[in-house]
């Protein structure tokens, strides 16, 4: 064997935990890289692997380094920066080299599907007319075959050729052998953008002119894409202010340049307007395809799409996001849309967050990022402070249009008023009847699904809980069962009390079902309809409600908060949130800023048009500050008290926090081994790392799992890391017992 034999370093799609070498064959030498999907054996299997080294040092001699057998595809599927990326993303996250290679590669190019190809056939015209007049005499059919392919102008689909024209195979390959026909193969072009949201019209037509506010967030934008450098701009506008506008010039902008854009939202379907405009702006662009890279994808689709990226035919990207993997070429600016959104998050492994992911993808590729929101997450406000990242604003919305105007209404107020419980205040039932007289459209928000949310007892206060997980079971009237949202068990609803035999157990809170009931009563004649997550299953379903309530079809949509979202509907005048607390009172340092985001993205929903808008709030805490501060419409006031609160208790962003859960259907076991994992971990560092636990979740039992945690605060994440990854390889976890990390974790449940 030579010397100098080239060796690469390979991670495996399963099998191993850590990366392998293998030799690489003389006949591989220039098409395999850093990035090429390889297939290589192990022990006596085949298994798919991606090189993400080349030229490395063996730990063992030569000899006994196995050789790759073939590469899946000729070119690369990573860029180098994404194999940096996905070495972070291992590190950071804490996760295993497979799980990190099965988020960044989407499944049917990691199981190394072929793109599908079609022969094509034409006739070949340099053939002497003797020839012809032998065939014509000799092989009639095949003849007639030639006749026809030479009349065409462009090369036929072999497939309709034989099954179409109802020539034999024979006559066809005769042809073929005797070279008066040629076959090419070539790919079929799958359209990926052709999609659940294709013909919902939301592309305003006509020709747009950025305001002064808007000119100068995109010049300070392209002072950056010029400079060429690694930076990070927030672009902090209120709702209804152009931002999507302002994403679009800056994206025109790099594509000028030649380069390709990332553009990310928080959940495609939930976002059809922004991602129905950039589609409509860059689809046109006839040499900068845009993907749209969304759950509904065929294998087929997917596996063009990422090709297309790859290769570089399509430039621009718009996805949730997994979409911060696509191996773009020649990146040169990152979007992140509503860069606040908990959507971003991942839950499972790695769970990475999706913006912060983007930021360091943008600061490998030293390249533009930009994020946007209404209202920034504290991480990404603290930054600003920091001086980390530029602010751009927008302060106004288009059209010196007024922010709505927000009522709050005090349900205690309400309920003593009354008597008795009350959904829709008495000032919500009059404005929604003043706007369907007028003729004016409502939305109706409401925190979860379901009827009367839980079974409570009015006697004992024993509250109906699914027996699978420790959550309480939502009541559905519509087919009166009880549902635990989390596992999906359902049970029929008790009729006494299990806990004291009271028959006054009964419905507590109130559901979207039950709120459309109620404002059926308060507008018999409107036309209303629901929207919740059942909803949200059925896409065509979804699109066809958004359709209709832009047509006018509809005066007035129930929904949960998924559709706070980027909705855009201009004669909407009218917004109620019915149960502003709901997010409020839970355990979790985050809630005030959740709510917060929550009103003023909701109340963002109204007086997009030439109306004004009105926002009711309906609240048993009206002096709660993230109700307070949504409704004067101070986010920069709000960020500052939170992020002074946040600073006294030493909570994100001023530390990282890492949660660490052990779950087993045994709960001493479940117990046992994070007690055993906090004792190693004291003694390896002893006192250096803050640490609070292991106790019992807040969930804890999911799924008939007993849940533990452990919180860990820090500074450095990669170094915590590497201590908790060291003590993971040191405890002999059974089967039975899972354990994960959440790296900068959204819930704390
Ligand atoms: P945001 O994302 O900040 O909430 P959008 O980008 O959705 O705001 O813009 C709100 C509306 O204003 C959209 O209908 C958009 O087409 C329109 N718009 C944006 N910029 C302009 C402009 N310069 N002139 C006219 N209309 C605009
Ligand atoms: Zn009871
Ligand atoms: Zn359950």
């Amino acid at each position: 064997m030579s010397l100098d034999t080239t060796v690469v370093c390979v991670w495996l799609m399963s099998g191993f935990d850590r990366p392998l070498h293998y030799r690489l064959p003389a006949s591989m030498e220039d098409m395999a890289q850093p990035g090429s999907l390889v297939r290589v054996p192990l022990g006596r299997r085949q298994v798919i692997g991606l090189i993400v080294e080349k030229d490395c040092e063996p730990e063992v001699s030569l000899m006994q380094l196995k050789l790759v057998l073939d590469l899946v595809y000729p070119t690369p599927i990573m860029t180098p920066e994404l194999l940096k990326l996905g070495a972070w993303l291992r590190q950071y996250y804490g996760a295993s080299i497979q799980n990190v290679l099965e988020t960044m590669i989407p499944g049917p190019v990691r199981q190394g599907m072929k793109a599908k190809s079609d022969k094509y056939v034409s006739a070949n015209k340099s053939v002497d007319s003797e020839s012809l007049a032998n065939l014509e005499r000799k092989a009639p059919k095949q003849f007639e075959l030639y006749q026809f392919l030479a009349q065409q102008f462009r090369a036929q689909k072999k497939s309709l050729v034989l099954s179409r024209l109802g020539a034999s195979p024979a006559a066809y390959n005769g042809l073929l052998k005797k070279g008066f026909i040629v076959e090419e193969s070539r790919k079929v072009e799958r359209v990926a953008y052709d999609d659940e949201l294709g013909d919902v019209e939301y592309a305003s037509k006509q020709e747009i002119v950025l305001n002064e506010e808007q000119s100068a967030c995109v010049d300070s934008i392209s002072l950056s894409l010029k400079a060429g450098k690694f930076a990070t701009h927030l672009l902090y506008g209120v709702t209804g202010s152009g931002k999507t506008e302002v994403y679009i010039a800056a994206m025109e902008e790099a594509l000028r340049a030649g380069k390709s854009v990332l553009f990310l939202v928080p959940e495609v379907a939930l976002t059809p307007q922004t991602v129905g405009r950039l589609r409509s702006r860059f689809t046109e662009h006839k040499d900068a395809h845009a993907v749209v890279w969304h759950s509904s994808l065929s294998d087929g689709e997917r596996l063009d799409a990422w090709m297309a990226l790859a290769n570089g035919t399509a430039r621009v990207v718009v996805g949730a996001r997994s979409a911060v993997f696509a191996p773009l070429e020649k990146l040169g600016l990152v979007i992140v849309d509503e860069e606040h959104e908990p959507a971003f998050k991942q839950d499972e492994s790695p769970r990475y967050h999706g913006r912060d992911v983007a930021v360091y993808r943008s600061y490998l590729e030293q390249v533009v990022c930009v994020l946007g929101s209404a209202t920034p997450s504290l991480e990404t406000y603290r930054n600003v402070k920091l001086g980390k990242y530029k602010v751009d604003r927008l302060t106004k919305r288009i059209d010196d249009r007024q922010l709505p105007m927000m009522h709050i209404v005090d349900m205690r107020i309400e309920m003593m008023r009354t008597r008795k419980p009350v959904t829709i205040s008495s000032l919500l039932a009059q404005k929604l009847r003043d706007r369907w007289e007028k003729g004016e459209q409502s939305i109706l928000f409401i925190n979860r699904r379901g009827y009367n949310s839980t079974m409570l007892c009015n006697e004992c206060g024993h509250v109906e809980e699914c027996k699978h997980c420790s959550l309480p079971m939502t009541f559905h009237r519509s087919d009166n069962t009880l549902k635990c949202h989390l596992c999906g068990h359902e049970a029929e609803p008790p009729w006494r009390c299990p806990e004291c035999n009271s028959d006054q157990i009964r419905g507590k809170g109130s559901g979207t079902q039950r709120i459309e009931d109620v404002v059926k009563s308060i507008l018999p004649k409107a036309s209303i309809v629901r929207i919740d997550t059942d909803t949200m299953g059925k896409k065509h379903l979804f699109r066809e409600i958004l359709g209709d309530f832009r047509k006018g079809k509809i005066d007035l949509l129930v929904g949960t908060q998924m559709i706070a979202k980027g909705l855009d509907f201009p004669n909407v005048t009218l917004v109620g949130m019915v149960d502003a607390d709901l997010s409020l009172h839970v355990p979790d340092f985050r809630a005030n800023e959740r709510t917060f985001q929550l009103l003023v993205q909701v109340s963002g929903r109204a007086g997009r048009g030439d109306l004004a808008g009105e926002v009711v709030v309906q609240t048993f805490t009206p002096h709660a500050e993230p109700i307070q501060f949504a409704r004067r419409g101070e986010v920069d006031a709000f960020l500052e008290v939170e992020i002074e609160s946040r600073e006294q208790f030493q909570y994100p962003p001023f530390r990282h926090l890492v949660r660490q859960v052990f779950r087993s259907r045994n709960a001493d076991k479940a117990m046992f081994f994070a007690e055993q994992f906090a004792r190693k971990l004291e003694a390896r560092v002893g006192g250096k790392i803050e640490m609070r636990g292991p106790t019992p979740c807040s969930i804890e039992k999911m799924k008939d799992q007993y849940r533990f945690h452990i919180w860990y605060f820090t500074q450095n994440v990669s170094a915590l890391m590497r201590d908790l990854k060291a003590v993971e390889a040191e405890i002999p976890f059974p089967k039975d017992v899972v354990q994960i990390f959440d790296v900068d974790p959204m819930s704390v449940s």
